[in-house]
């Protein structure tokens, strides 16, 4: 029996002596197609994804296509043997209105997609989005029953100051101060040191377990079953050259990844990394 196969077995028999301790958090690989792909290759990819994961278990996967490709991407990986999630990369906190170009949260879930990105580093630096516009749109994902990927992190000026704590602290406040309690384990939290978006620099495991660490106790101040629950993403250059590493650290529960995951060999690899880091 392998590893992974021999730890689940185990996990299956101490369950009902050990209760929910040994409920394990679930593991995403997820990856942010940006304003990448047209239609065709967006499908394609999909296909390539969905054909070539592994049934049974393994980490949770959800791709962010462009918005306009939800309801062929969501199609394409229907059966998939692996369940795919999928997810729009960016969403408006308001039910309707005139909003030129926006997309309402209940717009992506007549999609079939069923999950929603909030607070990505592109959205806050180039497209001005605030700590609580942010707030407002991770609980407009909520309310309406999808999955918020909600993004924190801290760019290379604030890094260099010393002020990663108090950044990450100020985005989740924002972010998760007027969550409903009872919602609270349905976030997906993706630290994503800025600096390390897009640029080939990743922080090391430690650097990314110490933030991880930092946002679950602050987790914890708010719920300490949600606290165990939420699976805290890391962001920023993951590869297959690197996501091993990263994954070992436990305080990582998985990654959020953008260029690396525009192509289906890697991001499978990828994917292959999660199911044996168990
Ligand atoms: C991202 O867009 O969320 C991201 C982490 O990008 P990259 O992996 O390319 O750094």
């Amino acid at each position: 029996m392998g590893g992974t196969a021999a730890k689940s077995l185990v996990a299956r028999l101490m369950t009902p002596l050990m209760g929910p301790l040994m409920e394990q958090r679930r593991k995403i690989v997820s990856g942010n197609w940006k304003m990448h792909k047209g239609l065709d290759q967006a499908r394609d990819l999909a296909r390539a994804i969905a054909s070539g994961l592994e049934p049974g278990s393994g980490p949770e996967v959800v791709i962010f296509p462009a918005s306009p490709f939800l309801v062929a991407v969501v199609e394409a990986v229907s059966k998939a043997a692996h369940p795919i999630g999928v997810g729009a990369q960016n969403v408006h906190p308001s039910p309707e209105g005139a909003f030129t170009g926006e997309i309402s949260v209940a717009m992506v879930r007549s999609t079939g997609a069923r999950h929603a990105l909030a607070g990505h580093s592109e959205r806050r630096q180039l497209f001005g989005d605030t700590d609580a516009f942010v707030g407002k749109k991770v609980r407009a994902i909520l309310d309406l029953g999808l999955t918020p990927f909600f993004c924190v992190g801290e760019t290379i000026e604030e890094r260099e100051a010393n002020k990663t704590i108090e950044v990450v602290a100020r985005q989740l406040k924002a972010g998760l101060d007027h969550v409903d309690a009872n919602k609270l384990a349905r976030v997906v939290i993706a630290y994503e040191p800025v600096w390390a978006i897009g640029t080939g620099k990743t922080a090391t495991p430690r650097q990314g377990a110490e933030v991880h660490r930092f946002i679950r106790s602050e987790l914890a101040k708010r719920s300490k079953a949600a606290a165990e629950a939420i699976p805290i993403l890391y962001g920023g250059s993951v590869k297959p050259a690197n996501i091993r590493e990263l994954l070992a650290e436990k305080e990582i529960d998985g990654a959020l990844i953008g260029g690396a995951s525009l192509e289906a060999a890697g991001f499978l690899e990828m994917c292959r990394a999660a199911r044996e880091a168990g």
